[in-house]
């Protein structure tokens, strides 16, 4: 080791040291002295190597301390946090997806507190299945015969696969092998399940004697998949479900329909373009449907399998299922979502179809009120002032759909760059979105970047954090 060196190693705190002087700032309540220990090893070992690789002397004691402090304070207490969600997206998967209406809350932490009947009958005195705790409810509002849920609908899928067509084929359209994102492809479900595929048709149409033609004595299933985050326009084809259940009918061959977002209501009074509904999937006379309990439905994450009783029941025997079951807290969760959607409350309730049919002159005023608590002086700097603009549903659900909202805009170009990193960074978290608006209150439009912090996900009991945050990450550029 040359003189420089062992120099430059000489000149780092040891671990105690370091700790020592990052505990007497006592800055940093709830956080272990573990992990605190693991954040200054890992500060040591960055400085070591920087200070060796630019041959220069390491940072003080003080300054080393100073970081381990902002690192731990940025990490928080808690690895998994609420943010609030400024994006606009309703069903933003990376936050989280659906929020829970305040009766499934309820009824988690009334099951998460004590012990519970999750697996016993207390009419009959005998052991009871989990998943009776919502099949009732799922007949009732679907019509189905029979329903089963698994851990989400990617679950559903391969559960469904594997129970009906592990070592046969599975006739599946051209158009229709989708990928959900997060390493979902029905090509690969398929593989994974042990279903062979057989593609038919083209890309853009594909007609009912394709699926017809395809069929042989090697086929399991005819297997429809809504095409939940894209969509096929132009010169195009595809076969309603109606059809295939005719056709499976007559060849004595079970209907598959992976309907993805799964709307229990029809969205259409609001504006948004009609979507199957799972009543008119099961209407149509298919084996199975299956489809998310976190997206349009407004749930916890789920993949709920509705249909006739013969099919579910082959489902519910397989010991994949047992592999992929739901908890306590899911039951709980779904059972309360459910139970919103009987009760003809859902619209009130549950937060994914209150913000996605929230009418823009509420979005727009949740704006107007964030804005009012910034200083005048910040407003004037940040060039604060409430747009219009339109955003995505998300989830994977209404690709085509532009939903109007209402937000604050913040920031100017660059400095809207670093808005954006220091409310992500803030605590809470905030996430917005960088847009070019289409107008500023004035009509004109916009040339420079800015950030939106669109208020259509932001909840109201929210907008003074959210003012509060902006306030703070503004303080800290
Ligand atoms: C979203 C989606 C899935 C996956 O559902 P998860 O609940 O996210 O596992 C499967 N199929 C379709 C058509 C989807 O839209």
């Amino acid at each position: 080791m040359s003189v420089d060196r062992a120099a430059t190693l000489r000149g780092l705190p040891s671990v105690d040291a370091l700790l020592r002087r990052v505990a007497e700032r006592g800055e940093l309540p709830g956080i272990t002295r573990a992990r605190l220990t693991a954040l200054v090893r890992q500060a040591l070992d960055e400085e070591r190597s920087r200070a060796l690789t630019a041959g220069a002397s390491p940072a003080t004691v003080d300054a080393l301390a100073a970081r381990v402090v902002e690192r731990a304070r940025q990490g928080g207490v808690f690895s998994l946090r609420p943010v609030i969600n400024a994006t606009g997206v309703v069903l933003h998967t990376n936050l989280g997806r659906s929020l829970m209406s305040p009766l499934a809350l309820e009824r988690l932490a009334a099951v998460a507190e004590a012990y519970s009947n999750l697996e016993l009958d207390l009419v009959r005195k005998e052991r009871g299945s989990r998943y009776s705790h919502v099949e009732a409810l799922l007949q009732r509002l679907t019509a189905a015969e029979d329903a089963l849920v698994v851990n989400n609908n990617a679950a559903a899928v391969l559960l469904a696969l594997e129970t009906l067509a592990h070592g046969r084929e599975v006739i599946v359209s051209r158009g229709e092998l989708i990928e959900i994102g997060g390493e979902f492809r029905i090509p690969d479900i398929m593989l994974r399940s042990g279903a062979v595929l057989r593609e038919v048709g083209a890309t853009n149409r594909t007609h009912l004697r394709d699926y017809a033609e395809a069929i042989t004595p090697a086929t399991a299933l005819l297997l429809k998949v809504h095409t939940s985050n894209y969509r096929v326009v132009g010169f195009t084809a595809e076969v309603s479900s109606g059809e295939l259940v005719e056709l499976g009918r007559e060849r004595g061959i079970p209907v598959m329909e992976d309907l993805g977002s799964g709307s229990l209501v029809d969205l259409r009074p609001w504006g948004f373009p009609h979507e199957p509904t799972v009543q008119e999937a099961v209407a149509s006379g298919v084996d199975l449907v299956s489809f998310s309990g976190d997206k349009l439905l407004g749930g916890p994450q789920a993949g709920i399998v509705v249909g006739r009783r013969a099919v579910v029941s082959r489902l519910k025997k397989n010991p994949w299922n047992r592999a992929l079951r739901i908890d306590k807290f899911t039951i709980a969760a779904l059972e309360a979502t459910l139970y919103a959607y009987e009760a003809g409350s859902a619209f009130d309730t549950v937060p994914t179809l209150r913000m996605l049919t929230e009418p823009i002159a509420a979005v727009r005023s949740r704006a107007r009120r964030a804005l009012r608590r910034l200083s005048p002086a910040l407003r004037e700097r940040l060039r604060a002032s409430v747009v219009d603009d339109r955003a995505q549903v998300g989830g994977g659900a209404l690709p085509t759909v532009e939903l109007p909202t209402a937000g604050l805009v913040v920031g100017v170009g660059a400095e809207a760059m670093r808005l954006d990193d220091a409310l992500r960074a803030g605590d809470p978290p905030v996430m917005g979105r960088i847009v070019r608006p289409r107008t500023d209150a004035k009509g004109t439009r916009e040339r420079d970047e800015r950030l939106l912090l669109d208020c259509r996900t932001v909840l109201p009991a929210q907008v003074p954090a959210l003012a509060a945050a902006l306030t703070a990450a503004a303080a800290r550029l």
